[in-house]
């Protein structure tokens, strides 16, 4: 057998011993209360994937950074591809380390996700991660999305024409609570930030804007 090989039956066996169920709960803490899929943030989130996979190098087997809680569609979907530009580094998005709206855009009127157009081109990191991890995309993920994203504007809206806007606030800051997407940081400082209502909270209300931006770049 091949060290890679070796090393991909030494990793289906850890996986099935009670071994890695420490690694697991540890991972679905570290992914928030509800333990969402990095990629698509499905609830399902239940299998151990190396960011790295092992058919690319398997001396990140065992290796704790190279470990990412997915759900199995994403999961089964990354698989061994692992694109990577001249350089040698990975043309897909590692959400645990990176910004993903560094690479990708949402559209907020249907919910999806784009990869973002630089000076003369697509993303390639953006544009092979859209690819790859395509559930990221699809209908009931799209779907969830445009509803945060309604109960945002709602929220904001509910804010400016309340009499009351201090009163108000709580219910924006509780939708950032309930963002299982991370949208609430796509409105705070990426694009979002330049639609009309989110403009208009933070020209009217500035305090209140930067608490919701505080809160919702560190959720
Ligand atoms: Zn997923």
């Amino acid at each position: 057998m091949t060290d890679k090989e070796t090393a991909r039956v030494e990793w289906n066996s850890y996986r099935r011993s009670a071994k890695s169920r420490p690694v697991l709960k540890v991972l679905k803490e570290m992914n928030g209360q509800r333990q969402r899929c990095v990629y698509c943030c499905d609830s399902r989130s239940a299998d151990v994937d190396h960011f790295t996979p092992i058919a690319v190098d398997y001396a990140q087997a065992f290796t704790w950074p190279n470990f990412i809680l997915v759900c199995p569609e994403c999961n089964r979907k990354k698989g061994a591809r692992f694109p990577r530009d001249n350089e040698g580094n990975p043309l897909i998005i590692n959400p645990t380390r990176e910004d993903p709206w560094e690479f990708l855009i949402l559209d907020t009127k249907t919910g999806y996700l784009a990869a973002r157009f630089l000076e003369e081109d697509f993303d390639p990191k953006g544009e092979s991660t859209v690819e790859i991890i395509s559930c990221i995309n699809h209908e009931a993920v799209v779907e969830g999305r445009r509803r945060i994203i309604a109960r945002y504007y709602e929220a904001v809206d509910c804010l400016l024409s309340s009499g009351d806007p201090k009163n108000s606030t709580g219910k924006l800051l509780r939708e950032i609570r309930e963002d299982e997407h991370g949208i609430g940081s796509w409105f705070a400082r990426r694009e979002g930030k330049e639609e009309p209502c989110f403009s208009e909270l933070k020209t009217r209300f500035p305090s209140i804007w930067r608490r919701f931006v505080r809160e919702a770049c560190s959720a």
